[in-house]
């Protein structure tokens, strides 16, 4: 075992208490009190380890943001920590989901998504400090409350943050083989909508003009965009139109959702639902797009220079990728190097079995300290 790793692995159990603490504050992205809980004792814990600077963004909707900030006035581009504290588990999870320890696993609600992320970036930050390896440069700590669903409020400070910086580190969770993730997909959500001309179905059915109809040859040209083999997929998910089983349909609604691994390929979707043009005399389609997040574009060169600091220290890691995204999307579609997956390896994110390895907190607690203090070294 390397030096610096097993100095984190004989923090394990100190990261474990903090985790417990951690998952037992529930923190429900809509339950504004109990993320506000989880922001208390995160404020706590920066001041405890002597942040340089703390700020909190007070929330209407939403738990409040806060941003801690280490060697804030030193010279060199800044390190940027992206985590969130909310997690997809109502408030009282924990009554059927408790905090246990079994072979090796802790498992509690949002442990993996994202709990443990933020025990590893602070254990790495804090081991760096005692170790006085901390990196010259500033090092931001982000964290959000509403990144499970999709960072309507927290977006613009991503943004802000991440413009000037050097790396931004994404302490998601690792994929569910354990390797980071070095690609999402983007993705797009569009309506469309149908407009044809209604008439009664008895009595003159030729003076209609039927959106279903003209819906159901949208649909099938809609379909043809997919290019699965590329990771373009384009899904009708909802449908909605009609208004009486004698009348001839004027309008229908439909719900479209893509996914795209790359911006080029995000642009030409974008291009196509919004050029669609209808097919029967008189009739309207009309296709907007209501919220997108960018692709992050697969960076090999990125994930090779982290690899190799890694190996240094006894961490091997692996290259992975996800259709899902995260606050990574925002920042690696400005061009700001971005490494995403950090955080612990464990299985079940949002779900009933959401777990953590272990042996993962030290180990990854490993990589990101040799991350911060070696990036430079290394270029
Ligand atoms: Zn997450």
């Amino acid at each position: 075992m390397s030096e610096l790793l097993n100095f984190f692995h004989n923090r394990q159990d100190a990261m474990l208490e903090l985790l417990r603490a951690q998952v037992e504050t529930e923190s429900f992205t809509r339950d504004k009190a109990g993320v506000d809980r989880m922001i208390d004792l995160l404020q706590a814990h920066f001041t405890r380890m002597g942040a340089d600077a703390i700020k909190r963004f007070p929330q209407q909707d939403f738990g409040d943001f806060l941003l801690a900030t280490w060697n804030e006035h030193a010279p060199g581009k800044p390190f940027l920590f992206l985590v969130h504290v909310d997690t997809v588990h109502p408030p009282g999870t924990l009554a059927t989901m408790p905090v246990k320890i079994e072979e090796g696993r802790f498992f509690g609600p949002g442990a993996l998504d994202m709990k443990a992320g933020i025990v590893i970036a602070t254990e790495a930050i804090g081991g760096l400090l005692a170790r006085d390896q901390l990196p010259q440069r500033p090092i931001h700590f982000l964290v959000t409350s509403e990144e499970e669903i999709g960072s309507p409020q927290s977006e613009p400070v991503i943004k802000s943050l991440a413009a000037d910086c050097e790396l931004a580190l994404v302490m998601e969770p690792a994929t569910a083989e354990g390797a980071i993730k070095s690609w999402r997909k983007g993705g797009g959500q569009y309506e469309l909508t149908v407009d044809g001309r209604a008439a009664h179905a008895g009595i003159a059915p030729e003076q209609g003009i039927n959106a279903i109809i003209e819906f159901a040859r949208q649909a099938l040209e809609i379909n043809a965009l997919n290019d699965l083999k590329y990771g373009t997929s384009v899904s009708i998910t909802m449908v909605d139109g009609g208004s009486a089983g004698n009348v001839i349909p004027s309008q229908v609604k439909a719900k479209i959702d893509t996914r795209v691994m790359t911006i080029d390929a995000m642009n030409n979707l974008h291009q196509a639902l919004t050029t669609l043009y209808p097919k029967m005399p008189g009739a309207k389609v009309t296709c907007q797009r209501l919220g997108h997040r960018p692709p992050m574009e697969r960076n090999l060169d990125l994930f090779h220079k982290a690899a190799a600091i890694g190996e240094k220290h006894g961490v091997t890691i692996y290259e992975g990728g996800t259709g899902g995204g995260s606050d990574g999307n925002f920042t690696a579609a400005m061009g700001v190097p971005t490494l995403d997956g950090l955080g612990a390896h464990g299985d079940g994110a949002h779900a009933t079995h959401e777990h953590v390895i272990i042996s993962s907190l030290p180990r990854q607690a490993t990589l990101i300290a040799a991350l911060l203090s070696e990036w430079n070294a290394d270029r």
